[in-house]
């Protein structure tokens, strides 16, 4: 399946590598056809070449920036080579086919990168290259475009051993590879617009091409500039979607929060459960389960009411008028829940500075996607983190058995664990997280958190035992070593869930048998950094 190429058109701002190409394409016969500028570069290199001029019968005008928008190039580009009335048509216009475009655009991302003015950047917009390689791309089945210098050597390799021609294979992929290179093209056209037209505008979203969703005060510090961005496609029900029913604007930490709340809560089935997960700085600060969604609220809330001031409260069900009137007596940032009876939003209603935003519906924790951070210089992309306990072979590596109450609560426990931030530590008993240790460089230190924070709980409730007692703990990634397990331990934990894999689980099992633990392997690790 390779068309032959018979005629190629090079037009490219970039010489690099051009005469050698060139010359290897001559010299299997191949007639070359290109722009001035190019022209002129061949010609020096004593290549034969028809100027594109004498195609259109056109000369190259207006600075270049008419050359190549003709019907004598696209219709050479577009023609469908089976197509009797294509070929007719070629004809009829005393037309001729091109097989093979090799371009590359006007260097407008380096024009713009070397701080040139306005003007020059303007005129660094390639028209006639775009039109041209999408052209070519389209008409893959009989054209084989080029945009990269970096390809050219595979295109002689393929020439050669295909004699003459180009695989379908080879040419689907320079079409896909032409189709990214022109939207990259005009993203950072439409970029650096958008960022021209208001000098104070939100930084540009230069990662996929998002839509403005909000411009925002600022971002995570006052001098920081930021703005939200909407990705392009279908969109999972979440913050990004919701509807802000009320309240004051919502702050970029308030939308990165309500997310990481947003996002935890949908782990627990709606079906099954009321769950109201309780965020700060992205952070769980208690995450529970219950029969209604006010006692869900209470026990989450119970955990460490000192950081749940001025918090994030995302519910997994409608916001009831019971649940709605506990929330608002303490202040909270913002309240997410999938949707809010009248009466419920009525309560809500009287703080009119409380944002709540009613999603319509949960997202899936187990659906595809993708996340999205920068680094200097470039992006790190992944697949979600959707993987969810109940999916996991649990494997229970302890001499006891985790009782059903154990169990149940050590899959509540790594639910959370997956949303606090590594090292993670959490202690839950009875469907409600305890003691949650989050960001800590060493697991030992989140595990002493942990457990603190289970201890003063308890205080505050004026109990004599920690609430860590007979509660069970999930650690996000494996305990390299026996000690956080047995600080676990110490705290009165009798049950762990972790995903298991150290170099030392001989060490920590037999660890875990001798404090009497019952310890479940998952063998997924839930790292959130
Ligand atoms: P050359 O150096 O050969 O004169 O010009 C090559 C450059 O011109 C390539 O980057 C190509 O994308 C661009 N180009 C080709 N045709 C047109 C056109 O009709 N208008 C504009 N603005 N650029 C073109």
């Amino acid at each position: 399946d390779t068309t032959p190429v018979t005629r190629a058109l090079l037009s490219v701002s970039d010489k690099t590598g051009l005469i050698e190409f060139a010359r290897a394409l001559s010299k299997r016969g191949i007639a070359l056809v290109s722009t001035g500028g190019t022209h002129k570069a061949l010609t020096e290199a004593g290549l034969p070449v028809t100027e594109v001029s004498e195609l259109t019968r056109f000369p190259e005008m207006m600075d270049g920036r008419v050359k190549t928008l003709h019907p004598a190039v696209h219709g050479g580009l577009l023609a469908i080579r089976d197509n009797p009335e294509h070929q007719a048509a070629l004809a009829a216009h005393g037309l001729q086919a091109i097989d093979l475009l090799v371009v590359n655009l006007y260097p407008f991302e380096a024009t713009l990168a070397a701080g040139r003015p306005f003007d020059d950047c303007v005129e660094n917009i390639d028209v006639g290259g775009p039109a041209m390689i999408r052209a070519a791309a389209k008409n893959h089945a009989d054209v084989t475009v080029v945009v990269d210098v970096a390809d050219y050597a595979a295109i002689l390799g393929e020439l050669k051993t295909h004699d003459g021609g180009i695989g379908a294979a080879t040419r689907r992929r320079l079409a896909q590879k032409a189709f990214s290179r022109t939207a990259t093209y005009d993203a950072a056209i439409a970029n650096w617009f958008a960022g021209e037209i208001d000098a104070d505008a939100a930084p540009a979203f230069r990662a996929f091409g998002g839509s403005l969703g909000q411009s925002l005060r600022y971002g995570e510090n006052p001098h920081q500039a930021a703005a939200f961005y909407r990705s392009p496609g279908i969109a999972r029900p979440g913050v990004a979607t919701a509807r802000q029913v009320q309240g004051k604007a919502l702050s970029y930490n308030n939308l990165n929060d309500t997310d990481a709340a947003y996002e935890c809560v949908a782990e627990f089935d709606a079906a099954r459960t009321s769950a109201v997960a309780i965020i700060k700085h992205a952070n769980p600060c208690g995450v529970a389960e219950a029969s209604s969604l006010i006692e869900a609220y209470e026990r989450a809330l119970a955990c460490d009411p000192t950081s749940a001031f001025g918090g994030i409260v995302a519910l997994n069900r409608t916001l009831d008028a019971d649940a709605a009137r506990k929330i608002v007596e303490i202040f909270t940032e913002v309240i997410i829940a999938p949707d809010a009876s009248e009466e419920a939003m009525a309560i809500v209603g009287a703080k009119k500075n409380l944002r709540l935003l009613l999603a319509g519906a949960l997202p899936d924790p187990r659906a595809a996607g993708e996340t999205v951070r920068t680094l200097a210089g470039g992006l790190l992309v992944q697949g979600r983190d959707n993987h969810s306990v109940d999916d996991m072979d649990l494997r229970v590596v302890t001499r006891r058995q985790p009782t059903p109450a154990e169990l149940a609560d050590m899959r509540f426990a790594y639910r959370v664990a997956k949303h606090v931030k590594s090292n993670a530590i959490v202690y839950a008993r009875n469907g409600a997280t305890v003691g949650i240790g989050a960001g800590q460089m060493s697991r030992v230190d989140s595990s002493i958190t942990a457990a603190r924070k289970a201890a003063e709980a308890a205080e505050r409730l004026g109990l004599d035992a920690s609430l860590a007692k007979g509660s069970v703990v999930a650690s996000d990634a494996f305990f390299p070593f026996a000690d956080g397990l047995l600080a676990a331990a110490e705290a009165g934990a009798t049950g762990v869930i972790q995903p298991g894999g150290s170099m030392r689980d001989d060490e920590v099992i037999r660890a875990a048998d001798e404090a009497g633990l019952a310890m479940v392997f998952t063998g997924i690790r839930h790292f959130r950094h």
